[in-house]
């Protein structure tokens, strides 16, 4: 048996919306999909605008250039996350200050985030890690106290609650991506929602090479395509209509997981609930605990010889080269989110996942461990 890390479900309206937008023509960003696909996200999360664009990382660009923080100013985030992150910060000429993850929850821990403000500090930016929303109402009271903007990257909790409010609402600016395992997908694409009306406009404008509206062609700042397709926002309409599914079946997966290596002692496995939120998995992570001499690399290479992908977890922004070679985050420590980044991986949990096959990975997993104890 061979499973793959992650396999989508286009069995809904893909197909039939897909085909309509081919027998209509509407193939660019001018189709009606794109609009139907931006209320209905606006709607999930209740936000008054959803800027739709062409992946989860620009999303991140564009939400930080229309925020126009002072340039050099500081933005925390968490060091463990992926580099999209770290990079808009960096392209709007702002300073990334990173704090480490928690233990138990891979998201950033709230706790160390006080200590970063500094009198440059402009913004936080939040990531919801693998399912698990972050602890937001602390950091919308720092964000409050100290006057700063928050935007949140809810990549990985599209659908998720916390306190039964979206993840998605609860940025200043928040930031979306449809890759194809993610819990909607447009095989690639991305999203960035707002209330404000001034820093929605910006966003548009930005996204679409900031045309003059009152004469196309002639610009006064410069803007980017970031433009999402009618084609993909026909595909994200179906996804978004089959979303709840999704969701029940991501939880599925994840108890499945869950019951299967309940038994198993030397694994990390990821948090059912908080007092906040259920985990939506948006994937299964593992950590192997430290008794076991492996790392996390050795282990997904048995476990790629007998047939189960896997994919390591985040590598901590600290410890990235590109970073490092522009003199950021020199001689910083971030000692949870070294331990997981080596020690973790994740397991095939895509929504097209079978029984078999999650019994199969489970089983596999089994094995490695005992040949390595
Ligand atoms: C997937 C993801 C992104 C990037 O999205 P792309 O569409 O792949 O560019 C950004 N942030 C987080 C947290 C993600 O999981």
């Amino acid at each position: 048996m061979f499973v793959p890390v992650n396999e989508p479900d286009l069995s809904g309206n893909e197909k039939k919306y897909l085909q309509e937008c081919i027998d209509t023509g509407w193939i660019s960003s001018e189709g009606p999909f794109v609009e139907r696909f931006e209320q209905g996200m606006a709607d999930l999360c209740k936000r008054r605008h959803a800027i739709s664009v062409a992946n989860g990382s620009v999303a991140l660009d564009l939400a930080m250039q229309a925020l126009e923080l002072e340039l050099g100013s500081e933005v925390i985030m968490p060091t463990f996350t992926i580099i999209s992150c770290a990079s808009a910060i960096v392209r709007a000429g702002c300073i990334p200050v990173l704090v480490d993850s928690d233990p138990l929850t891979w998201n950033m821990d709230v706790s160390q985030i006080e200590s970063k403000i500094s009198s440059k500090t402009s913004a936080i930016m939040v990531v919801h890690i693998y399912g698990l929303p972050v602890d937001m109402r602390p950091i919308l009271n720092l964000a409050k106290k100290y006057g700063l903007k928050v935007i949140e990257d809810a990549a990985e909790a599209i659908g998720q609650t916390y306190y039964g409010e979206p993840c998605g609402s609860f940025g200043d600016i928040s930031c979306f991506s449809f890759y194809p395992n993610k819990h909607i997908t447009t095989g690639e694409g991305g999203m960035v929602l707002c209330n404000d009306d001034k820093l929605s406009e910006r966003c548009r404008s930005l996204r679409n090479l900031c045309f003059l509206p009152a004469r196309r062609f002639m610009h006064e700042r410069l803007g980017y395509n970031f433009r999402m397709s009618n084609l993909q926002a026909a595909v994200g309409m179906a996804q978004l209509e089959r979303l709840e599914e999704t969701i029940n079946k991501k939880r599925d997966i994840g108890r499945k997981y869950q019951g299967l290596f309940a038994s198993v002692s030397n694994l990390q496995l990821p948090i059912e609930k908080t007092s906040y939120a259920e985990n939506i998995y948006w994937v299964f992570g593992l950590i192997l605990k430290d008794c076991l001499h492996v790392d996390a690399d050795d282990f997904a290479q048995r476990l790629k010889a007998l047939g189960v992908a896997t994919r390591p977890f985040f590598w901590p922004m600290h410890e990235q080269p590109v970073f490092l070679n522009q003199k950021l985050f020199e001689k910083e420590n971030h000692p949870v989110s070294e331990a997981i980044s080596r020690k973790g991986f994740y397991l095939p949990s895509g929504v097209g996942i079978t029984e078999d096959q999650i019994v199969y990975a489970t089983s596999e997993v089994k094995k490695v461990l005992m040949v390595i104890q």
